[in-house]
């Protein structure tokens, strides 16, 4: 006798807590939707108490992982099904121990991924692929067939091609894996040549100042590598809620005798961990680390040798133009640089490179003057010049123990302990990751956290250096996903290159230019997104910046600002929840797209807004590899434990299928070669035959690619895929190859942890920057006028109408949106947005807790409740990420008052290695420290009036 919904909805009553209950429920109650398990009827229980009875029973296990969820980890997952449903998840403990000097990985996993099954057959779920019937983000959707739903968009697609170019067409990037559905879109859009946006810069996740001073930015290391560190700053990284399966590393470096610091303005739930807490004000963090440089070098704590060598500290700047002093400035060619040889008390050429030619950083004899003033002849006559130490001493004098104090709020004593701590210590580090790159003046607090680590000369070294993000690269990955495999000659270059990143990154700039458009994804959204309405005009200088940057060439843009966008795909990014003021993109951007087309496995706010929704399988309903974050040193993967549900298709057959069909309707409308934007001649009407490798890659069969991902990456090298889905997780063998996301720069030793930038201090292979080394000195004009040729503090924009500034982070309970509105994790929090609020401000505005709030500024507004949290500072207000807008009142969501303003320092090119390329220099998104003001919200009406705040000075427009 088959179960009826009543008899799930007694045993999910029953068992509160009982996950398989509730799932099994959520598949009996919505077969509308199309839940039920594919393929089959519900299995036959006779009753409620028979899932019970039966939860402990499996059919089998499989190894699975979270493929597309964009958190920063990887687990490994044992999977239980029974009846083609999994009924629960548990972590899998496969991490062997290789080093009994260092603690091992297990267990991993988050509270998140153990409760996927809810998402998975939760009520959100997509099951079959959607048009829109009514208008944009109305809700009302019509069921359509797959044939229906990829005719439409392949006859859209050769429409736009035919009429403006693929350059009218853009691909927002998103979530991925390392696996074949990963491959498969990046493998159409690239041949198909259509612009690619930035996912770092979109998310806020731009490393600009590691680009500028290192000319890179994915750094980092194994996590097990924090333990070999004896101080460790968390520095706008809150790890406890952020690296969940990595933290205990931390915590057990304590036991070891390490001081971690935790540097956040607000009580966070790192800090409480910490042996010290300091908690400068929103945005001062880069004058804390100057006052802390200028300590270091005050009192002459800096490792010389170090510095002399590995950076650009004793390189001569002439006191005239304030530019280095060049080859070229002596009658020389190319871009050589100098210093003063206390030796032989003349100039010599610096060791390294000049620009990106190879070389070594081997200093030899040289014993290259950090001090002092030098007159040297030069074309134009004798200039006087200076290392760039002797400029780094004036610029931090300032930066006073008691000045410091007076900005940051941190005590004076404090600010000079921490100084000399990090610079006594035998390896110190910095755990600041992606939360360093979203302030306005990010570049600057990232050069300066570099400054310190350089001056110390901790980077480089096992324990120590700056961690932001790293991956181990899978060129098996990368060359399915770029539909390009290297022949053996260029693959044996490609080794050779390995330790020379400043070749690689020559490369990528070129592949930027040359062969696939990438653009800036602010940029778009300034020409075509309603930022230039919003920005340019509060600030013409930055407009007119943008416009040169563009026109210059070193910033691309796609299409002209003069075309429009006319179909854009959103891939798993959930572009409307993410992007800076989402009501002036859906008021600029969305009228002007013919179609948007969204896949994702849930129905995210971008879906909702979405002209055609294609539903994709869910993370354990595919094949895949988990995406390589350095800090696991193992490779996970994730096999396929269910069949998707309803008529859901992984993301290599919704892409493969898709390229298909446009192949077959160009030969039908006769539709064949066309120009990218980048002048290449493209076929349509081979597009399949080439996405398929001339049918080595079926769309109805992801092995193959499985296959040649797993053979061809060197992190794991022997291993295949049977064997990796059976294990869960391979321990690596090699890092991969240098590249956009893996700029470890370390020799991979087994059993070792792994640090970052070995390659430049124990082999003084050359930094990939203008001058080989760890670049403190811009001297682009630009830079040069807006005071920002060395790391300075500014003060981040303010308002005085909106006298406090909006932080943020990572939650604890979802992984950006995704479980943002799963009923477990809402339980487990206060289960809608929430404003976090000093007890201060909070009084002064009459504000209790709980009550409904109105946040605004001149852009934006929102409301969510009060959260009255001693853990945040008076001036501080705090809202945890990634609630969809759909999940506040008027569906406004805290994007709406971030405007993400940018400096023009971000828009300079070709000079040196500040230059565009993929995940490179460009304007980021900037989210934290908006000015805004907080009000008991009144329930009336928008733009009602004006209301005077007791305590607060000034009028808010409400
Ligand atoms: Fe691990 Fe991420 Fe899954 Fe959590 S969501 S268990 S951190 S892979």
């Amino acid at each position: 006798m088959g179960i009826t919904r009543r008899d799930f909805l007694r045993g999910a009553a029953a068992l509160s807590l009982a996950a398989p209950a509730l799932r099994l429920r959520n598949l009996a109650a919505a077969p509308a939707a199309g839940a039920a398990p594919p393929g089959s009827e519900l299995p036959a229980y006779r009753s409620w108490e028979d899932v019970y009875r039966r939860q402990w029973q499996w059919d089998r296990i499989v190894r699975g992982t979270h493929l597309w969820a964009n958190c920063a980890s990887a687990c490994s997952m044992m999977l239980y099904v029974r009846d083609g449903v999994v009924w629960r998840e548990e972590q899998a403990g496969v991490y062997e121990q290789t080093n009994p000097q260092l603690p091992d990985f297990n267990p991993r996993g988050c509270q998140k991924g153990a409760c996927y099954t809810e998402l998975m057959y939760g009520p959100g779920r997509l099951r079959y692929p959607l048009r829109r019937v009514g208008p944009r983000g109305s809700g009302r959707w019509q069921r359509v067939s797959w044939d229906e739903a990829l005719t439409e968009i392949a006859d859209r697609v050769i429409d736009v091609f035919l009429e403006d170019g693929p350059q009218c067409i853009t691909w927002d990037f998103g979530n991925m894996d390392f696996g074949p559905c990963a491959a498969a879109q990046m493998r159409l859009f690239g041949l198909l040549g259509v612009p690619t946006t930035d996912a770092l810069a979109g998310t806020g996740d731009l490393p600009l100042g590691a680009l500028q001073t290192w000319g890179f930015g994915a750094v980092d290391g194994s996590a097990d590598d924090w333990f070999r560190s004896d101080c460790i700053l968390v520095w706008s990284m809150n790890p406890a809620y952020t690296r969940i399966p990595e933290a205990h590393f931390l915590w057990e470096a304590r036991y070891r005798g390490a001081t971690v610091i935790s540097i956040a303005p607000d009580y966070n739930a790192s800090s409480i961990h910490a042996d010290l807490w300091l908690n400068p004000r929103v945005g001062t963090d880069t004058a804390l680390a100057l006052g802390m440089a200028r300590v270091i070098v005050e009192e002459k704590l800096y490792r010389e040798r170090y510095v002399q060598e590995q950076t650009d500290l004793p390189l001569l700047v002439r006191d005239d133009t304030r530019r280095f002093l060049r080859a070229r400035d002596l009658g020389g060619a190319g871009d050589g640089f100098f210093v003063w040889d206390r030796k032989t008390g003349r100039i010599a050429r610096a060791p390294g490179p000049s620009g990106w030619r190879g070389g070594s950083l081997e200093l030899g004899e040289l014993d290259p003057a950090l001090e002092g003033a030098y007159r040297v002849r030069v074309a134009e006559g004798e200039v006087t010049v200076r290392p760039v130490f002797a400029l780094l001493r004036e610029q931090l004098a300032p930066y006073s123990p008691q000045r410091v104090a007076a900005i940051t709020g941190v005590g004076a004593d404090i600010v000079v302990a921490v100084a000399r701590k990090l610079a006594a210590a035998r390896a110190a580090s910095i755990l600041a990751s992606f939360g360093s790159c979203k302030h306005y003046h990010a570049d600057l607090l990232q050069r300066s956290m570099i400054l310190l680590l350089a001056l110390s000369g901790h980077q480089g070294k096992p324990g120590g250096g700056l961690r932001l993000s790293a991956m181990w690269s899978l060129s098996g990955f990368e060359w399915l996903a770029g539909a390009y495999e290297p022949p053996f000659w260029q693959r044996l270059a490609l080794s050779w290159y390995r330790p020379r990143p400043a070749t690689v990154e020559r490369h990528l700039a070129a592949y930027v230019r040359e062969k696939h458009p990438f653009q800036p994804i602010l940029l778009w959204l300034w020409y075509h997104g309603g930022l230039r309405e919003l920005l340019g005009e509060r600030d013409p200088e930055l407009a007119v910046a943008v416009d040169k940057a563009c026109r210059l060439g070193w910033m691309p843009i796609f299409p002209r600002p003069e075309a429009r966008p006319r179909i854009f795909f959103a891939t798993g990014a959930n572009a409307l929840r993410r992007w800076p003021v989402p009501q002036l993109v859906r008021e600029h951007l969305w009228p002007k797209l013919d179609l948007v087309v969204a896949v994702d496995f849930r129905m995210s706010t971008t879906a909702l807004h979405a002209d055609l929704v294609l539903p994709a399988a869910g993370y354990y309903e595919k094949r895949g590899i988990k995406y390589a974050q350095s800090y696991l040193p193992y490779v996970v993967f994730g096999d396929r434990a269910v069949a998707p549900p309803g008529e859901a298709r992984s993301e290599w057959e919704i892409y493969g299928a898709l390229a298909q069909r446009i192949q077959e309707r160009a030969r039908e409308r006769g539709a064949g070669r066309y120009r990218d934007a980048l002048g290449h001649e493209r076929d349509l009407t081979s597009l399949y035959d080439r996405w398929s490798g001339g049918g080595a890659f079926p769309w109805s069969d992801d092995r193959p690619a499985l296959d040649f991902i797993v053979e061809r990456s060197s992190p794991l090298a022997g291993v295949s895929w049977d064997q990796g889905a059976a294990a869960g997780a391979v321990r690596i063998r090699d890092i991969g190859m240098y590249g956009p996301g893996n700029a470890i720069c370390s020799d991979f030793r087994p059993g070792q942890s792994i640090y970052p930038s070995q390659w430049f201090v124990e082999r003084k292979i050359p930094w990939p920057t203008e001058t080989g080394r760890q670049q403190f000195y811009i001297d682009h004009p630009w830079f040069l006028q807006d005071g920002e040729a060395l790391p300075t503090y500014k003060e981040p924009p303010a308002d005085p109408r909106y006298p406090l500034r909006l932080t943020g982070g990572h939650t604890r309970w979802s992984v950006h949106a995704i479980w943002r509105s799963d009923p477990t994790m809402l339980r487990l929090q206060r289960g809608e947005p929430v404003l976090y609020l000093s007890e201060r401000d909070a009084r002064v505005r009459g504000i209790r807790d709980h009550d409904l709030v109105r946040v605004f500024n001149a852009v934006g507004s929102f409301r969510a409740r009060a959260k009255v949290a001693p853990a945040v500072q008076p001036g501080q207000v705090a809202i945890y990420h990634a609630w969809e807008p759909f999940q506040f009142p008027e569906w406004r969501s805290s994007q709406d008052v971030i405007a993400s303003p940018f400096k023009r320092t971000h828009l300079v090119g070709n000079h040196g290695h500040i230059r565009y390329r993929m995940y490179a220099l460009s304007p980021g998104y900037t989210p934290r420290g908006t000015p805004v003001e907080v009000v008991l919200d009144t329930g009336a009406a928008e733009g009602a009036g004006c209301r005077r705040i007791a305590g607060i000075e000034g009028q808010a427009n409400l």
